[in-house]
């Protein structure tokens, strides 16, 4: 009887824990007594109880031996903790609380499968590196509507919590999930999607389909084999899962970050191009259709060499790509891509091609070298596939206009002109092809049954994790900014927003000390003195170089976060909130202006392929963000209020600018919705299963902010409950139905009194509540 729990799940964990030798007959007697204390539940609560015999004989929970830990073969299932001080499942309840101890109590979990841990209301994510029985249908279904403590940490868990928040509070949500590259958070996004489909019950089977292989289509343009992670994300992506106010899931739009383009024409030794090329290759060759697409069967594309891979006969023989290539082929189609496929490919296959292009320097006798193009059939066969004129490809590659004193005047390309021309017209065109991919994408997911404006969404933030490399340029400097920014928005939210609060309602609680990283946004997002505002400035100056530009930064940006170490050119070094990084300058303006010479603009506005005029044609393919950019400029870094403006004109838009605005738009949305945050950890360095490196858990863990997050969550108060809110909920706990009892806070303290619940506070105008009380009060009123 003293298991006794309304709460079944709870009472069958309770059993559990109670008795390690729980075999089929003892559920059998269990059910009896359950059953006779329920009077007229008796069927319901059998059902589920049978049910739960079933799976856990299934599990293999109940073929335990006794000093066994209720753990299954298979991976843990049943709430799985003994409860004792040797194994926490919410590390905000460790007494001591310090690096080590939290270390220690991810490693102990680690190693008997358990991943997920809370810190508080975080979860915790340790990457497994191999299949877990984590995920299965039945793990689905215990996490629907259940109490958090009932079951062990999980992802479900999370996007069960977002869902609940969203119907019941009728406010958008926003899951954040971070962590540096590898560390799970693309696989943690896929658990979540899968999971707020199954809770917001799509009456239409096709929709949940669809949004499901929204993130394998995306991903297979978008991701790339890395030397740290074999299928890394090499975009931002932000998922809006659109509900119904009921809760139904109505739809889905992403939003795109920051594409890595350059991947297209330039790798790192041991990296590999986006998924998608190696895809179409061995999907095609499957279909004997290379020849149709002007790839050889036998010759390596240049933009797909790789040291390691002979490439052509390898991609073409490989079973792994040609099954991805029929996947992403399927997902294109159940989403509702039809005519466009071809397209698609022919414009991959152009920019291969295009890559292919050689030129040789002829000297003339007016200039001191100008190009000529050495591979003429591989030129007409990027133009065939591109719908463009070849002789005109040849042009816009070889030469380019000069417009002076009204005059238009032609002048040849050197070698080096031409292959920066003939790159930039390939990174252009993946780049708008992606784009063109995700808006479609949300205009084919758009809902029918819901306006804009009307309904609840959960957006899932996965954006690439910090990175420092042995060399480090501008796409590393916009991904460290853009987690500059997140982590502004983590401390924002659980840091300052907590002791504002306290401060403004009287509460006496302990001031934490935290890493403020705003210094460093101010750094690089503050106008007209911050590092991206004096980029865009120099990338104005047609004579400016890099070196001007590092020399500009270092004359300008007075910060201790900033410095020029010696010896090294064009060289640059950032104290991050995660760490230092030296950043190499060189590249910098012309990657920031990101230039499509105009030439080649007009060539592909006459292309005859309508897919490709609408890449080159509507500036709006850059970004499917742009519809929000342009509605708010923010100009306050951390700022959420929108302040509408003047649209800007696209010409002079650079990556800077543009980058600065989406992180704006970005924290904006994440602002406007309640967070939740999952931190994904990485705990080796070699992709190995069952391998805790504590050295370098403990680095993330501090540059994530858990261990202070842990500080606040214990010492503070996560509810804040209104008097009249908190009477209207819980006087049933301490008044009979016909009483009518003051609203102030004296009859809130009656309540709590009553209920005998302690280290709770009373502000000024609100009850403060720690995390775990508000759960109490709750199965309280369920019991009454
Ligand atoms: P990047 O920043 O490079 O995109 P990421 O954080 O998105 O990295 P993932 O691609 O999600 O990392 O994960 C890397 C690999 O780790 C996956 O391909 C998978 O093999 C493994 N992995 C991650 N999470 C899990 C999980 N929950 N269960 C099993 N394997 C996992
Ligand atoms: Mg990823």
């Amino acid at each position: 009887p003293e298991l006794w729990s309304n709460d079944f799940n709870d009472f069958i964990c309770k059993c559990l824990i109670k008795d390690f030798e729980l075999r089929p007959n003892v559920f059998e007697l269990l059910q009896h007594v359950f059953i006779k204390q329920i009077v007229g539940r008796e069927k319901t609560l059998q059902k589920q109880l049978m049910e739960l015999i079933d799976l856990n004989q299934q599990m293999g929970v109940i073929e335990k031996t006794r000093h066994e830990r209720i753990h299954t073969k298979k991976g843990s299932y049943m709430k799985s903790q003994s409860q004792t001080c040797d194994d926490v499942e919410d590390l905000a309840t460790l007494e001591v609380l310090d690096e080590n101890t939290i270390t220690e109590q991810l490693q102990r979990r680690y190693a008997t499968e358990q991943i997920y841990t809370y810190v508080g209301d975080i979860l915790i994510a340790v990457n497994p590196f191999q299949k877990t029985e984590l995920y299965t249908p039945e793990h689905s279904k215990i996490y629907v509507g259940a109490k958090r403590t009932s079951n062990p940490p999980h992802i479900y868990a999370v996007a069960d919590i977002a869902y609940q928040s969203m119907v019941s509070h009728n406010t958008d949500q926003c899951i954040v999930i971070s962590g540096e590259s590898g560390a799970g958070k693309t696989e943690s996004a896929h658990l979540l999607v899968q999971q707020l489909t199954v809770l917001g019950k799509a009456n239409n089977q096709t929709l949940q389909e669809k949004i499901l292989l929204v993130n394998s289509l995306v991903e297979a343009f978008g991701n790339a084999c890395t030397v740290i992670n074999d299928n890394s994300s090499r975009f931002g992506k932000y998922l809006e899962m659109k509900f119904t106010c009921g809760g139904t899931v109505v739809g889905a739009q992403i939003s795109d970050y920051l594409l890595e383009k350059s991947r297209v024409i330039h790798r790192a030794v041991g990296e590999r191009n986006f998924h998608i090329f190696y895809y179409i290759y061995a999907g095609l060759a499957e279909r004997k259709k290379l020849g149709h697409y002007k790839l050889s069967d036998s010759k390596t594309p240049k933009y797909l060499h790789n040291e390691n891979v002979k490439l052509v006969p390898d991609i073409v023989g490989n079973a792994f790509y040609k099954e991805q290539f029929e996947t992403v082929e399927q997902c294109f189609k159940v989403i509702g891509f039809t005519l466009e496929l071809g397209s698609v490919y022919s414009t991959l296959a152009g920019i291969l091609n295009a890559g292919d292009v050689e030129f040789t320097s002829v000297a003339s006798e007016h200039q001191t070298d100008k190009s000529n193009i050495s591979n003429m059939a591989v030129l007409e066969s990027a133009a065939s596939l591109l719908c463009i004129r070849a002789d005109e490809l040849q042009e816009a590659l070889t030469s380019h206009c000069v417009v002076t004193r009204g005059e238009t005047i032609v002048r040849s390309n050197t070698v080096e002109k031409a292959i920066e021309v003939r790159d930039a017209m390939s990174k252009a065109l993946y780049g708008r092809l992606f784009s063109w991919i995700v808006n479609r994408i949300n205009s084919l997911l758009k809902l029918d049954s819901l306006s804009e404006d009307k309904g609840l969404n959960i957006g899932i933030l996965d954006i690439f994790g910090f990175e420092n490399f042995k060399r480090n340029s501008f796409e590393q400097l916009c991904i460290n900014i853009a987690n500059e920014q997140i982590q502004f928005y983590f401390n924002q939210h659980i840091f300052a927003w907590e002791q504002d609060e306290y401060l403004n309602e009287d509460v006496d609680a302990r001031v934490i000390e935290y890493e403020d990283n705003r210094p460093l946004l101010d750094l690089f997002l503050q106008k007209p003195m911050g590092m991206l505002a004096l980029l865009d400035e120099e990338s104005r100056f047609p004579q400016a170089t890099d070196q001007t530009l590092v020399e500009k930064f270092e004359d300008n940006l007075k910060s201790k976060n900033f410095w020029r170490p010696k010896r090294v050119d064009l060289g640059f070094g950032i104290h991050h909130y995660a760490g230092k990084v030296i950043y190499n300058a060189s590249g910098f303006l012309a990657k920031n202006r990101d230039a499509l010479p105009a030439d080649i603009v007009l060539l592909l506005r006459s292309s005859e392929n309508e897919l490709i005029r609408k890449l080159v044609t509507h500036p709006l393919t850059k970004t499917g963000l742009l519809f929000t950019l342009y509605k708010y400029l923010t100009p306050l870094v951390g700022d959420a209020t929108h302040h509408p403006r003047e649209t800007t004109n696209m010409k002079t838009q650079t990556v800077a600018s543009y980058f600065r605005y989406s992180l704006m738009d970005l924290l904006s949305k994440m602002v406007a919705g309640q967070p939740h945050f999952v931190r994904c950890i990485k705990p080796n360095n070699d992709r190995q299963a069952h391998k805790f490196d504590r050295e370098k858990v403990l680095i993330q863990l501090r540059y994530t902010g858990i261990l202070e997050t842990a500080k606040i969550r214990r010492q503070g108060y996560s509810h804040r409950i209104l008097f009249n809110n908190f009477i209207e909920r819980y006087s049933i706990l301490a008044f009979r139905a016909n009483e009518e009892p003051p609203m102030n806070p004296e009859t809130c303290a009656v309540i709590l009194e009553k209920v005998k619940l302690e280290n709770w506070v009373l502000g000024k105008t609100k009850v403060f509540l720690k995390y775990y009380h508000a759960e109490q009060l709750n199965l309280m009123v369920r019991q009454t």
